[in-house]
């Protein structure tokens, strides 16, 4: 495959922490317009992996590739400019903020902060009419002008998608999407990831293997801080060192 179906590339990716490495020589490609799992038991290295793709760490060794080009030492907001964003986290939502004011403020970022952040809390610009667009698109229009604190849980991943599709990703990283939900909230999130990955690419890390085999192409299965396995879900779930991993190997 020609370098430009990846859109993300992590080569030979080794994170250590005082001695430890909790990733070893990770070779990782996200194919452009794909939705790619990360998954592994507990302890895998899944977090600091993502967090390296995210340019949340700095490798000890090994470098990232953005459409080919070398982020390994750009600055997250450079990054996000070339179209790589992370998810925000729900403690990143500002809680007195209504649901409105809160994609206002994540398009803003987009343009730059300080002084603009807060004057865009009055402004009545067209960045109201993008804001409700975005929360059109993920299905919270009507709870535009609660303030987040008031969201279900729910809705407040959906509100995060949102403030994420502001900064109008490429590659988008989703950093466990499905985490501390309910059944009921699951299936809409799940639908939601679909409908936005449509022209751009996902990378997830995901502990609901469910949610990984109706949403993900393609899977990489860390353990120990390695790859132990990648390919689609019928692949990895049919591979008996997965099997094993998964059974506390
Ligand atoms: P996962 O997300 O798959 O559960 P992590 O990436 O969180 O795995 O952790 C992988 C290993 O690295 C674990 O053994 C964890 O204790 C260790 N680890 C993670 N972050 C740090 C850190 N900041 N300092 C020391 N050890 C860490």
């Amino acid at each position: 495959a020609d370098i430009t179906d990846k859109a993300l590339v992590g080569e030979g990716l080794t994170k250590v922490f005082g001695g430890f490495a909790a990733v070893k020589d990770v070779n990782l490609s996200v194919r452009r317009g794909s939705i790619h799992a990360l998954i592994g038991p507990n302890g895998a290295g899944k977090t600091t992996c993502f967090n390296l793709l995210t340019k949340t760490l700095t490798p000890t060794r090994g470098r990232i590739l953005l459409d080919g080009e070398d982020i390994s030492r750009m600055r997250t907001s450079d990054v996000a400019r070339r179209g790589l964003v992370r998810s925000f986290q729900i403690s990143a939502i500002f809680p007195h903020l209504t649901v409105l004011e809160n994609v206002r403020v994540a398009l803003q970022s987009s343009f730059g902060t300080g002084y603009q952040f807060w004057r865009s809390l009055r402004a009545v610009a067209p960045l109201n009419q993008r804001a409700e667009e975005l929360l059109e698109q993920v299905g919270i229009q009507d709870n535009r002008d609660s303030p987040a604190a008031a969201l279900s849980y729910g809705k407040k991943r959906a509100l995060e998608i949102a403030t994420t599709l502001a900064l109008e990703p490429r590659v988008m990283l989703l950093d466990e999407p499905t985490a501390g939900m309910g059944h009921e909230d699951i299936e809409p999130i799940t639908e939601l990831i679909k409908r936005v990955a449509v022209g751009r690419t996902v990378l997830l890390v995901e502990h609901n293997l469910s949610v990984v085999s109706t949403l993900c192409d393609r899977i990489t299965v860390l353990q120990h801080g390695e790859v132990l396995a990648e390919g689609s879900y019928q692949e990895v779930s049919n591979d008996q060192r997965v099997v094993e991993a998964y059974m506390g190997g």
